[in-house]
């Protein structure tokens, strides 16, 4: 894919220029699929002749297909529908995860084309590489009018956006970590890079459910390996001046509380994550975070007290979200989602007890829509929403 080309005076070439506006109707026809000409022609202010002009070029390259559209029309000719060939331009994702990587190609509307599992290695570099294989691999197959937008990549921790240096990941036990140059040593696409929660967060805006109003200021709790926050606000991620903003997994809820990862004692994380939650039910045997919810579902009262308590450090956590963002929904994954139903009753107890009503009465607590593959839909998400909007705000 091209990158913006900027000319000294400031303003796109002309090449660009073309591009520019081409994203535009793209994006108009993703939006509102089964769209005419004419309506498109209104939406743009482009002449009729422009948007035919386009509109042609694009079909010849198998970008857009044509139909009659639908539904009554009073009078004349009926107008010509236009939809995207969705799997003309495609987007890879890589979801860099413990204990399983996974390296997938989708199309336009985000369905899955072809996927790999990469399995783990203690070593980065053995990971990259397969990871690497991996997207030749598919990169390789690609049909002849297929074309390739990017590639996104999910990173569960701190990073170098512009580099993919991976300069924290914990969980993973990466450190300083030069992802980027050993994935896109020689390879021809344009690579994005994110935290997973950030692309948990875009995930569920991007491909959010048909016809539903896409929310602009949300907070996206997750729940794998730790305790992460993706946050949009206005419609955007809010990242920080260095791009390690709403860490709140681990702002303290406990004043000298438990000793984290981090640093910090009495972390959110230490609380509230899938790893607290599996400490709090305790047991001689190793279980996971979705057990105990399965547990408790069984009527294992360790595992109910275990959900419990959780519960009110879940609820705690909320209250600090609600304060800091207003958010309009918080969205939930892993035991959060899956146990919700065992767990609401006390966190809406704190809740209540500890916010604003006007406030609680209106903020949504919802299950994540993408489930487990919420950040690797995350990275599709983030290669699509940079190839639609990357010219945005200067197209004319
Ligand atoms: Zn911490």
């Amino acid at each position: 894919m091209s990158s913006v080309t900027v000319t000294s005076r400031g303003a796109l070439r002309k090449s660009d220029l073309r591009e520019a506006n081409e994203r535009l109707l793209l994006n108009i026809i993703r939006q509102n699929t089964g769209i005419s000409q004419s309506d498109m022609s209104r939406m743009t202010g482009f002449a009729p002749s422009s948007v035919k002009l386009i509109v042609d070029r694009m079909r010849k390259r198998g970008l857009l297909a044509i139909g009659e559209k639908n539904g009554d029309v009073p009078m004349g000719r009926r107008p010509l529908a236009l939809t995207l060939c969705p799997d003309a331009m495609v987007a890879m994702g890589v979801e860099i995860a413990l204990p399983v990587t996974r390296v997938v190609m989708a199309d336009l509307n985000g369905r899955l084309l072809k996927q790999k599992a990469v399995a783990w290695h203690g070593n980065p570099d053995v990971v990259l590489r397969r990871v690497r294989e991996a997207l030749d691999g598919m990169i390789g197959g690609l049909g002849r009018k297929q074309s390739l937008l990017g590639v996104g990549v999910s990173i569960p921790g701190t990073l170098d956006r512009g580099t993919g240096l991976v300069v924290a990941a914990e969980n993973l036990g990466w450190v300083n970590v030069p992802l980027g140059s050993i994935l896109t040593h020689g390879l021809k696409t344009h690579v994005y890079y994110e935290n997973n929660a950030i692309l948990s967060a875009l995930a569920e805006r991007w491909f959010g459910e048909p016809g539903a109003k896409v929310m602009d200021n949300f907070v996206f709790l997750t729940a794998h390996d730790g305790l992460g926050t993706g946050v949009i606000l206005d419609g955007k991620p809010l990242l920080g001046a260095y791009g390690e903003a709403c860490e709140f997994g681990h702002v303290t809820v406990v004043p000298d509380g438990r000793p984290c990862l981090c640093g910090n004692t009495g972390c959110w994380e230490q609380y509230a994550s899938d790893f607290a939650l599996v400490r709090m039910y305790g047991g001689a045997e190793k279980v996971t975070a979705l057990e105990v919810v399965a547990r408790a579902r069984e009527g294992d009262r360790e595992a109910l007290r275990a959900l419990d308590e959780a519960a009110e450090y879940v609820g705690r956590g909320i209250v600090n979200l609600n304060a800091a963002f207003n958010p309009e929904a918080i969205v939930v994954d892993g035991y959060l989602a899956a146990g919700w139903d065992l767990m609401e009753e006390r966190v809406m107890t704190v809740l209540r007890a500890r916010m604003a009503y006007r406030c609680l009465a209106r903020m949504r607590i919802v299950k994540a829509r993408h489930g487990s593959d919420a950040s690797l839909m995350g990275t599709l998400a983030l290669v699509l929403s940079g190839f639609f909007t990357e010219f945005q705000s200067r197209a004319v």
